[in-house]
């Protein structure tokens, strides 16, 4: 079990809180406005409103001794700013954002935010890659460069291994993990030696361009 600060409780803020809580976190949720704080009162570990730019009001929330904050504050540039900036000033080892446009992204980044979610952006990018490929059913971007595709296996593979395809070879990417149809059991780090069948996936780690080159595979 992991503490956790979520930091403004919007429609952003209330998911994330409520998921950890739900996954069996410690939860301590924050926001300014009493109503929101409400919604979630009875389903995280504390529930506290408070306005969250002072840093006496992080300080005496004990904040300092968490894992992680998030804060889910994107409406307002400054304000969101100043309060990643205050609980970094804290110590705490991981702060992550949310962000509501590019410059808002660099704000965060450049005064030391661990982790920086621009959720309609990420989003928008990840239907992009399924709606261009019917193979891709899921897709996380690591950074410009990197990225992780979970891909329906092509026909062309099915029956084959991945010693076979010498997918490293020809794909220029690392198969990571194969999962046995929907819902199916995940292989992590398959042996090169197991025949793909049909139905299945693969989890496929490489730099973008290839990673949309073997999304293209019939
Ligand atoms: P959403 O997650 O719904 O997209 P958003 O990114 O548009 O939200 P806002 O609606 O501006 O962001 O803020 C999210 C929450 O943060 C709101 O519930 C708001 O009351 C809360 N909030 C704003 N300022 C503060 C503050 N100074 N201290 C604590 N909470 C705050």
């Amino acid at each position: 079990m992991k503490t956790f600060a979520v930091i403004g409780l919007g429609r952003f803020g209330s998911a994330i809180a409520l998921e950890l809580s739900a996954l069996g976190h410690e939860v301590m949720a924050v926001d300014i406005n009493e109503d929101k704080v409400q919604q979630v009162a009875d389903k995280v570990t504390h529930a506290v409103t408070a306005d969250a730019r002072k840093l006496e009001v992080l300080q005496a929330l004990g904040l300092r001794n968490f894992d992680c904050a998030v804060v889910a504050m994107g409406g307002d540039v400054g304000n969101s700013a100043l309060v990643t900036l205050n609980l970094k000033e804290l110590g705490i080892p991981k702060v992550v954002c949310k962000a509501q446009s590019h410059v808002h992204r660099k704000v965060l980044e450049k005064i030391g935010a661990d982790r920086v979610i621009f959720p309609e952006y990420e989003m928008g990018q990840k239907v992009a890659q399924g709606l261009s490929s019917s193979n891709v059913l899921n897709f996380i971007e690591f950074s410009e460069d990197y990225g992780i595709v979970e891909l329906a296996v092509p026909q062309s593979w099915q029956g084959k291994t991945l010693r076979e395809l010498d997918v490293r070879n020809a794909y220029h990417v690392t198969i990571i993990a194969l999962r046995g149809g929907e819902g199916g059991t995940l292989n992590v780090s398959p042996r090169a030696d197991v025949p793909m069948r049909e139905g299945d996936n693969v989890v496929a780690l490489g730099r973008s361009e290839d990673i949309n080159r073997i999304s293209e595979v019939d």
